[in-house]
């Protein structure tokens, strides 16, 4: 069911909005902002349902008629907005779902909302066509836009909206999530939390995502054979995983050496990722020194730029390789 309480962290969002629901006080336009996976529709129909609610007390109620169409997805004055297969939202969709529409007056509940998700998607038109709605509102319509990239959106809608971001949620609780929730096993769990980075939508979609745990193999298939192989052979074989790969396994490099350093520096093995290889990351603890460490994690730097800039990719993992290679010889 949804409500506050169901949302993970946002403590202080989650407060402003229930109490906005409570008193009545809101505005006719709200920008949630945060990372695709961070959690903005479901803050943003939690507050709809909130503001729709007709229970006297503590809002989303979860009982009264709005709240259980909400839950069904069939609340009549709740209109849902998104990109279209192109990815797109135009002109003639605001046109139609929102100006249009608006003017009708709400079915039942108090309020008419609109959630338009993807927002950055509108084009300049559809834009311009929802500020004539957002500069004369009707008194019972709210709007709520939602977007990960806030630059792609007009600076007069911005100024017409009360910005809310979400934050990225604390390690512990997508951990704790993964593991109560979706029975991920510890160990496990830490990897999808480093590569979270407090977004527990992506941490479901790595889990999700079949391949990932392929693509860790990999990349430590590719460290442990830093040492013996060709490195010819290694290029090709980084640069064969392709490039959609490559951003993952560099992650994975990452966290592989960052173990490595902690070990050394700490000389406790808690708190690290790659719990399975444990032996394995004492033993290039030891090989590398902390200046080595430094020059590997700027070597890393590098090869992510160079790959985003599309650089050949035997070409970048080749500048990681010698650099990792050269560090261990020290
Ligand atoms: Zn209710």
């Amino acid at each position: 069911m949804i409500s506050f309480d169901s949302i993970l962290g946002q403590e202080q969002l989650k407060q402003q909005l229930a109490a906005a629901a409570k008193d009545g006080r809101h505005s006719h336009a709200y920008l949630f902002t945060g990372e695709k996976g961070s959690g903005k529709k479901l803050v943003a129909k939690c507050f709809a349902k909130a503001l729709q609610c007709t229970s006297e007390g503590d809002k989303p109620c979860g009982k009264c008629k709005s709240c259980l169409q909400m839950e069904e997805g069939s609340q009549p004055d709740v209109i849902f907005i998104g990109p279209d297969d192109k990815d797109k939202i135009g002109v003639d969709v605001i046109r139609e779902k929102v100006n249009d529409d608006i003017i009708i007056r709400p079915y039942a509940g108090p309020y008419k909302i609109y959630i338009i998700d993807g927002a950055e998607t509108m084009t300049v038109q559809a834009q311009n066509a929802l500020l004539k709605t957002l500069e004369e509102p009707p008194k019972y319509a709210c709007l709520f836009l939602l977007t990960s990239s806030v630059e792609e959106i007009l600076p007069t809608i911005l100024s017409r909206s009360v910005r809310l971001s979400l934050k990225p949620l604390p390690d512990e609780i997508i951990k704790n999530y993964l593991m109560s929730k979706l029975r991920v096993p510890d160990y496990k769990a830490d990897t999808y939390v480093a590569f979270a980075r407090g977004n527990l939508g992506r941490a479901i979609e790595l889990l999700e995502r079949e391949g990932f745990e392929e693509v860790k193999q990999q990349a430590i298939a590719l460290l442990k054979s830093m040492d013996s192989a060709d490195m010819g052979e290694l290029y090709l074989k980084a640069s064969a995983l392709g490039k959609d790969k490559n951003d993952e396994v560099l992650k994975f490099f990452t966290i592989w050496y960052r173990d490595a350093l902690c070990y050394k520096a700490m000389n406790q093995t808690e708190g690290l990722i790659f719990q399975e290889e444990i032996q394995y990351i004492k033993k290039v603890s030891r090989e590398i020194s902390y200046e080595g460490f430094e020059q590997i994690f700027r070597a890393l730097d590098k090869t992510q730029e160079l790959i985003r800039a599309n650089v050949n990719m035997e070409t970048a993992f080749e500048l990681l390789f010698v650099a990792i290679r050269d560090c261990k010889k020290e």
